[in-house]
């Protein structure tokens, strides 16, 4: 087991990308703390973990844009298990707007929960992590942290924020024992997916299947979607590496969407 005796956080733990990153920790020894806005969805996913796998397992209800709210859930993670190895900073949500309708409020709601979240949940763990000299990070970009689509400028900043986050973590934590990477899929078919192909539909006038066919997928090698098992295996990958050789960096699995 590559995990075994360490503990992880997963933000957006509940649901698509974050639960199947929990429940692959999970299999490979690591005590995990799901981390969700959505509490229930956070104890339904503990629910599988110790009913499937019979290890600890916890929940925390988060909102990881909200200072407080987030270093309650670290000291509740770190008052039952001593220590934070991993964190998985995952959350996210997306809107579909053009920017010369986008108003402050959704512009500061998407960059609060993509790049204050990664800051405060960084800033709660690293305090940790510097303490025991040793520790992962692993921050969800998206191929949106390398390119540009229309209609999602918000989503596009704080995804292409991370990567900045992510090589000052490297070059500050790695003193530590502290290392930084980002993941960057391609779109998997999750419920942010899912909530995104009749709204971009309505926005660029074209059909729902248009939006799979000729938005998401065209520009990859095999039309296929990228999976939740398929960025959960980069993750491990990422977590379970032996040393600071790999940092700072950040790895696009995407079927080939964006190639760099
Ligand atoms: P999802 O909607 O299935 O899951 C997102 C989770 O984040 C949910 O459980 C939700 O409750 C939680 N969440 C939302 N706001 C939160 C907040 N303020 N505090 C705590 N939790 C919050 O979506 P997903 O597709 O699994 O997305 C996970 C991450 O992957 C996101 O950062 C997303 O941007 C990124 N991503 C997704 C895709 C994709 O195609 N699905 C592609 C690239 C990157």
């Amino acid at each position: 087991m590559l995990l075994r005796d360490r503990t992880a956080i997963v933000t957006g733990g509940g649901s698509g990308i974050g639960r199947e990153i929990a429940l692959t920790f999970a299999r490979e020894g690591a005590r995990v703390c799901i981390a969700d806005i959505n509490i229930e969805s956070a104890r339904a996913a503990v629910e599988e973990i110790t009913r499937t796998l019979q290890i600890p397992a916890m929940a925390v209800a988060m909102d990881v844009s909200d200072e407080a709210s987030v270093d309650f859930g670290v000291t509740a993670m770190t008052a039952a298990w001593d220590r934070v190895d991993i964190l998985v900073s995952n959350a996210g949500v997306q809107h579909i707007e053009a920017i010369a309708d986008l108003s402050l409020a959704n512009w500061r709601r998407i960059l609060d929960v993509h790049l204050d979240g990664a800051f405060l949940t960084t800033r709660a763990c690293m305090r940790r992590m510097k303490a025991a000299r040793s520790g992962t990070i692993l921050y969800m970009g998206s191929v949106h942290s390398k390119v540009a689509s229309p209609l999602k400028a918000p989503y596009v900043t704080a995804k292409h924020g991370l990567i900045g986050l992510c090589k000052a973590v490297a070059k500050e934590g790695a003193e530590f024992g502290i290392r930084a990477n980002v993941i960057c899929p391609g779109f998997v078919r999750t419920p942010l997916v899912e909530r995104q192909i009749p709204e971009q539909a309505a926005a660029l006038g074209i059909s729902e299947e248009d939006v799979v066919r000729k938005v998401m997928l065209k520009e990859t090698v095999d039309g296929e979607f990228t999976t939740t098992e398929d960025v959960a295996a980069v993750a491990l990958m990422l977590a379970s590496f032996p040393s600071n050789a790999l940092t700072g960096q950040s790895i696009i699995v995407s079927h080939g969407w964006h190639m760099e």
